[in-house]
C-alpha cells in the first residue's frame, strides 16, 4: 500500500492497493446493474458484485432467498427475466431470511405483505425488536430445522448455533448440490472488519467446517460476484487458522512489562499499547501472506480488526488463563 501525492481521480489522500487477484474478480453486470445466472437446474443467483441473493423457480411460484436492498428491485427484474425465458410463473410466494441483518433483507417489503416469510425464531425476535417496515418479521419460524417444499422442490433450513449473527442459518438445497450460508466466507476475498462484522468469534470460526459437512458443490455466500467452491472455504479456513496461530505467537512473544512500565498509573494506556502491539505483530505476516492471493488482503484494517477479535477471543474465551497472582 502506498499513499501517492495525487491520483487519477483527484483524491490524493486515498490509498492505492494491489491489483485484484483473478479469483476476486466479479461478474459482468447488465444495464440495470445486476448479473443473474443458473447455479443448478432451477436455482439462480443474482449479484451486483457486492451483494448476492438467490431464487428458486417452480411451477407453483418463486422462492426468494434474501433480499439485499443493494440489489433491490433488480431481484424482481432477475426473477421476471428467468421465469419469462422458461415459461414459468413469476409470482413470488415465499421469502427465506438467512438472518435478520438489514443489508441482506432490507428489500423484503418490495415483495409485499402477501408472501410467506420464513426464518429462524431468533430472526423473528430480532426483526420485531428492530421494527423496520422494510423487513417484516417471518410468519413461519423454526428453532432447529425446517423443510420447505414448494412446487416439488425441497430446501432444508437449519440453525447450528450463533456465528456471524445469533440467527444465521444454513440453507441446503439437497437436489441442487448447493448450500447458502451468508456472511462468513467470501469467495476469493478476506472478511471485512472484525470477521465480517460478526458477533460470535468462536461460532464464526467453527462455522465453515459445519458448512463443509453438508454435501454441495456451490456455496452462495451472500457477497461479491461469484458462488464459492469448497476450495474457497478451505482458503478462508486457512486464513483464519493463520491468524489464530499468529495471535498465539504474538501473545507469547510481546512483553507487556515495559509498555505498562512506561505508562505507570495510566493503566488503560498500558493496555492499549500492549494489545495494539500484539495485534500489529500478529497481523503483519498474515497481511503479507495473503496480499495478491485474496481480494482485500492489503486493506490492512480488515486483517488487523479480525486479528484483534480473534486474539481477544483467545484471551477471553479459550485461554489458557494467565498466571494467577500469588
Ligand atoms: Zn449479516
Amino acid at each position: 500500500m502506498t499513499s501517492p501525492a495525487t491520483s487519477a481521480t483527484g483524491a490524493p489522500d486515498l490509498p492505492e492497493y494491489a491489483p485484484l487477484p483473478a479469483i476476486a474478480k466479479g461478474a459482468a453486470l447488465n444495464e440495470h446493474g445486476y448479473h443473474v445466472w443458473q447455479v443448478e437446474r432451477n436455482l439462480y443467483a443474482v449479484t451486483d458484485n457486492v451483494y448476492m441473493s438467490a431464487f428458486l423457480t417452480t411451477p407453483d411460484g418463486v422462492v426468494i432467498f434474501d433480499a439485499p436492498p443493494n440489489i433491490g428491485h433488480n431481484i424482481r427484474r432477475a426473477v421476471d427475466e428467468i421465469t419469462a425465458a422458461n415459461g414459468l410463473t413469476s409470482r413470488v410466494t415465499h421469502l427465506v431470511y438467512s438472518h435478520h441483518h438489514c443489508d441482506h433483507q432490507g428489500a423484503s417489503s418490495v415483495f409485499g405483505p402477501d408472501i410467506i416469510r420464513i426464518g429462524h425464531d431468533e430472526t423473528r425476535r430480532l426483526l420485531l425488536r428492530d421494527d423496520d417496515p422494510a423487513r417484516p418479521a417471518p410468519d413461519v419460524t423454526f428453532a432447529d430445522s425446517y423443510t420447505l417444499e414448494v412446487g416439488g422442490e425441497r430446501v432444508d433450513l437449519a440453525w447450528h448455533g450463533p456465528n456471524h449473527s445469533p440467527d444465521n442459518i444454513y440453507i441446503h438445497f439437497p437436489d441442487h448440490d448447493t448450500l447458502m450460508f451468508i456472511d462468513v466466507v467470501n469467495a476469493g476475498w478476506i472478511p471485512i472488519y472484525n470477521l465480517n462484522l460478526s458477533d460470535d468469534v468462536i461460532g464464526y470460526t467453527a462455522a465453515p467446517a459445519i458448512a463443509l459437512d453438508y454435501p454441495w458443490t456451490h456455496l452462495i455466500s451472500g457477497h461479491l460476484g461469484r458462488v464459492a467452491t469448497r476450495q474457497d472455504v478451505a482458503m478462508h479456513q486457512q486464513y483464519i487458522t493463520d491468524i489464530e496461530a499468529s495471535s498465539r505467537e504474538a501473545l507469547a512473544s510481546v512483553n507487556p512489562g515495559p509498555l505498562f512500565g512506561h505508562y505507570g498509573e495510566n493503566v488503560w494506556a498500558g493496555v492499549s499499547a500492549y494489545l495494539d502491539a500484539v495485534t500489529e505483530h500478529a497481523a503483519a505476516p498474515v497481511i503479507a501472506k495473503y496480499t495478491g492471493v485474496l481480494g482485500g488482503a492489503d486493506i490492512e484494517v480488515y486483517t488487523k480488526t479480525t486479528t484483534f477479535a480473534i486474539m481477544q477471543s483467545i484471551r477471553l474465551d479459550r485461554g489458557p488463563s494467565g498466571p494467577v497472582h500469588p
